[in-house]
């Protein structure tokens, strides 16, 4: 399964990936997580990338595109993979259309979480409350002013792909305002009803299949039911004929007739 995840920043994104890769194991491909460690490392990319990254602006979209060009080369995207903050520019997006056509790859959909803005801000509280509990270092762009940056940013820049793949019969909007749960049932329900999980329900098909076929005594005994079926096939063929001719023989002239051959069916039937 390949997907892309749509959505404000504090819309459930991550958290949504992290329960497909568990449920489908596939790989997420957070552009913003790999940015962080880039500057964690210091590495020419994150020198370039901190400071933008601070004040909640977008890092250029050929130092994006080239991330997650090499990591598509990489072997574990056999699996599948989900799209986590990229691409968050049309040109991003067209630059990945390019991408997978070039390497053979078909993508299965985008799922946009739609969100009120007005929640946005306590979700982000919250998360950065959260994080503190556990000791987790908080991301320095979790700030109110910073996250008003963001938004304004996401709505300028990458709202405009909601109509991009919406016009490429890619996009399934989800309501993002549900609770966690629900919102993961719906994803899982929409990428089911399009098919996206064909593959992994296939394989356990087969796999169902072929210990089904190991188990021998339960083929002999549906074998053995073969005749039995058969034989109730043909009892409610018979049943059914002279219903047939009895409403026949309701309508018009032969009205009386039908009745009566209905009647002598029945009979035959009864006595053989
Ligand atoms: P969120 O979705 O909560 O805003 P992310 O972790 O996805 O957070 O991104 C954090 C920051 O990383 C962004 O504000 C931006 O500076 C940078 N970034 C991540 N992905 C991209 C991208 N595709 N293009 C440009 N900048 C990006």
């Amino acid at each position: 399964m390949r997907l892309i995840l749509l959505g404000p920043p504090g819309a459930g994104k991550g958290t949504q990936a992290q329960r497909l890769v568990a449920k489908y194991g596939i790989v997420q491909l957070s552009t913003g997580e790999m940015l962080r460690a880039a500057v964690a490392a210091e590495t020419p990319v994150g020198l370039q990338a901190k400071d933008i990254m601070a004040g909640g602006g977008l890092v250029p979209d050929e130092i994006v595109i080239g991330i997650i060009s090499d990591r598509l080369d990489q072997p574990d995207m056999k699996k599948g993979f989900i799209l986590d903050g990229f691409p968050r520019t049309v040109p991003q997006a067209a630059a990945l259309d390019e991408l997978l056509k070039k390497k053979h790859i078909k993508l299965d959909a985008v799922v946009e979480l739609r969100v009120n803005e007005s929640a946005l801000l306590q979700r982000v509280e919250t998360r950065v409350a959260e994080m503190r509990a556990r000791g987790e270092e908080v991301r320095i762009d979790d700030t109110p002013e910073v996250l008003a940056k963001r938004l304004a940013q996401y709505r300028s820049l990458t709202e405009p792909l909601i109509h991009y793949y919406s016009e490429r019969r890619k996009l399934l909007t989800v309501d993002g305002m549900m609770t966690i749960e629900q919102v993961t049932r719906e994803i899982n329900r929409i990428l089911s009803a399009i098919g996206a999980t064909e593959a992994k329900v296939a394989a356990k098909a087969a796999a169902r299949k072929a210990s089904v076929s190991k188990a021998k005594p339960a083929k002999a005994v549906k074998k053995a039911a073969k005749p039995a079926r058969k034989a109730a096939k043909a009892a409610k063929k018979a049943v059914k004929k002279p219903a047939k001719a009895a409403r026949k023989a309701t309508k018009g002239k032969a009205a009386a007739r039908g009745a009566k051959a209905a009647k002598k069916v029945t009979k035959k039937r009864a006595k053989g």
